[in-house]
């Protein structure tokens, strides 16, 4: 997946550029077509003006031409006339030579008199060849007063029998033609340029405005026979070393062209914004590439780090859904935000639960906890919660579907907190612990009961003589005990049998217990010995009658194994205060009582009387049985 985004981006970055490249160039491509076909159409224009300019100027040469020959004497009147008349626009400079090329008539003060032109090229054209009258353009001249340069333009003066009599010259200055510069818009190194078709400039502007280009010499096409009427090229210029788009056009009939250039920077500079804005656009998308491509990277990244994360995890969650299966427990998981406990299958089977994903709350909690234990449970959690303790522990009873309770223990951590401390998620196992409380609860019987009989053995009954002992102390009221051992039991055994005893010794209890109040304690203290504690007594005489109802109940015959057996007991009570104030000491008392009851007869009540009040003698059903 990386090395296959890798390879897109490596491809797509190039991709973007070259395109950009192409787009680039097709500008570039758009910028010198616009810019030919500019100076291309300019120059057929110039040419045109050009064209219009050099007939004025003929035109001009052939009316003073006449002029001169009508009127020599006003000639230097009439050419000050033209130039006036032109207002500027044209200054056509004047020369007039006789047939050997001496100058005759100069309108400029440069040509000093009788100066011999006969081997300038404007003069000895027309002196050497053909009396043809046609115009000529000859090469641009410096003025050698003034340091002005002008262009050339002669015909031949004929005399009337068509012979030639002299040349007439118009010297124009080269800024006539470059008035054309003006009217084109072609950028700061545009220029135009007049020029002969041998390749000597007539007259050539640019953005300076300086003629200083007269005269030179150019080469190459166009500037060669039979180049055209016109057209485009592209040259870096010997002249002023800019490189240009030129648009040429022939002017045949006076052996020159004229050329219109654009500079390629500046055809170019019309479309440099929108290859900026291609350069800006290319770095945008690689930018924005590349930034995508990084935060794909850090997505995938993330996504494999939470793919082995999540890996680790589900091997951590199998070990210790291993080890929990082994342990029986199951696992929950609350979520405060949702308040959603998820419970593992063997969870939602310990508390009984209808799913395993469950609305829960503390009203959900105290609907199925036990009344006894959800106090405490809740103060367990809430000091956990509170960062009180490391961990929450709980044991308590949950109510089952089929309304039993089953003992359980929950254990808990908080897995993740806010900012602010608050819980957002715990987690714990839960066990069921029925069987071990049942247990427990069997121990704990076992250690305070009487296995034969049931009844609480001496430990418990120590006990709740003890509690009886600060209630009464403390409410300032009266208890009492009641010390019994059966009268001749060892011969029951001797005689039916230690489990016809047993029995005996179980149905006593069980009758005994029906006949007491349930606020009173019966215990078995051993063998054939029982007390009795009466925690709260009203009269005086309560613990006697008590005592007497006991002897009576037992007086009754026991029915065991198709035997009917009658047996009787010595029965001795203490009072507290009034015999003794501490548990073992008002025992003795009860014991010491009995053993006067035994002392005297057995089959009676004796009351511990410090007084020394003797043992009294047996109740009257007793006398009577006996
Ligand atoms: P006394 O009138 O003086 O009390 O004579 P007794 O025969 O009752 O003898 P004593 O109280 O000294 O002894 C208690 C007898 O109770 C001894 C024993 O045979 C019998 N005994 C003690 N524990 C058990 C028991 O768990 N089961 C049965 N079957 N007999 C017991
Ligand atoms: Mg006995």
């Amino acid at each position: 997946m990386l090395r296959r985004l890798a390879v897109l981006l490596a491809v797509a970055l190039p991709l973007v550029w070259l395109f950009i490249a192409y787009e680039r160039a097709q500008l570039g491509h758009v910028a010198r077509d616009e810019s030919e076909r500019h100076v291309e159409n300019l120059s057929r224009a110039f040419a045109e003006e050009v064209r219009s300019g050099i007939v004025t100027i003929d035109l001009s040469l052939s009316q003073l031409r006449l002029s001169w020959r009508r009127n020599p004497e006003q000639f230097g009147a009439i050419v000050a006339e033209l130039n006036s008349y032109m207002q500027g626009r044209l200054r056509i400079d004047v020369a007039i030579t006789d047939v050997d090329g001496r100058l005759v008539f100069a309108s400029s003060p440069d040509a000093p008199s009788k100066l011999d032109l006969s081997d300038r090229e404007h003069v000895s054209t027309h002196l050497r060849g053909a009396p043809a009258d046609r115009l000529f353009v000859g090469r641009p001249l410096k003025g050698r007063l003034s340091g002005r340069w002008t262009a050339q333009f002669s015909r031949p003066i004929l005399d009337a029998r068509g012979k030639l009599a002299g040349v007439i010259v118009a010297g124009v200055s080269p800024a006539y033609f470059s008035r054309f510069y003006n009217t084109i818009d072609l950028g700061k190194d545009a220029s135009i340029a007049l020029v002969r078709t041998d390749g000597i400039v007539v007259a050539r502007t640019t953005r300076d405005g300086v003629m200083r280009d007269s005269g030179k010499v150019l080469g190459g096409f166009p500037y060669v026979p039979g180049s055209g009427p016109g057209g485009t090229f592209q040259r870096v210029s010997r002249l002023d070393g800019v490189e240009r788009h030129y648009g040429w056009s022939a002017l045949p009939e006076y052996g020159m062209l004229v050329t219109v250039g654009q500079a390629v920077r500046d055809a170019q500079a019309r479309y440099a914004r929108q290859k900026r804005w291609l350069g800006y656009t290319g770095a945008a998308v690689s930018l924005l590439l590349a930034l995508a491509g990084w935060a794909a990277l850090a997505a995938l990244a993330a996504l494999d780090h939470r793919r082995r994360g999540v890996a680790s995890l589900a091997a951590a969650e199998a070990r210790w859904k291993l080890a929990l299966n082994a342990t029986g427990e199951g696992v929950w998981d609350y979520s405060f935000g949702s308040c959603l406990v998820t419970l593992s299958p063997s969870a939602q089977g310990i508390v009984d639960a209808e799913g395993t994903l469950l609305p829960f709350d503390r009203a959900a909690f105290l609907a199925m906890a036990h009344p006894e234990d959800a106090a405490a449970v809740l103060h367990a959690l809430d000091a956990h919660l509170a960062g009180v303790t490391p961990d929450y522990t709980a044991q308590y009873r949950t109510r089952l579907g089929n309304g039993n309770w089953r003992w359980i223990l929950a254990r808990g951590q908080v897995a993740e907190r806010n900012g602010a401390g608050e819980p957002l998620r715990i987690v714990g196992t839960v066990a069921d612990i029925d069987a071990r409380k049942l247990q427990e609860e069997q121990i704990r019987h076992l250690a305070h009961h009487d296995i034969l009989t049931g009844l609480p053995n001496r430990l418990l009954f120590g006990d709740r003589l003890r509690q009886a002992l600060l209630a009464a102390r403390r409410e300032e009221h009266r208890l009492a005990l009641i010390f019994f051992d059966l009268d001749k039991f060892k011969p029951v055994n001797d005689n039916y049998g230690h489990a016809v005893g047993d029995v005996l010794l179980q149905q006593l209890a069980a009758r005994l217990r029906a006949t007491l109040r349930a606020s009173d304690t019966l215990a078995r203290l051993g063998g054939d010995e029982f007390v009795v504690l009466l925690p709260r007594m009203a009269g005086n005489g309560d613990a006697r009658k008590v005592a007497e109802d006991i002897l009576r109940e037992l007086s009754r015959p026991f029915m065991t194994e198709g035997l009917s057996l009658s047996i009787s007991a010595s029965l001795g009570v203490a009072v507290y205060p009034d015999c003794a104030s501490d548990a073992d000491a008002l025992l003795r008392c009860a014991d010491a009582a009995m053993y006067e009851a035994k002392l005297h007869g057995r089959g009676r009540v004796a009351e511990h009387a410090p007084s020394g009040r003797g043992p009294l003698p047996p109740p009257p059903f007793l006398r009577d049985a006996a």
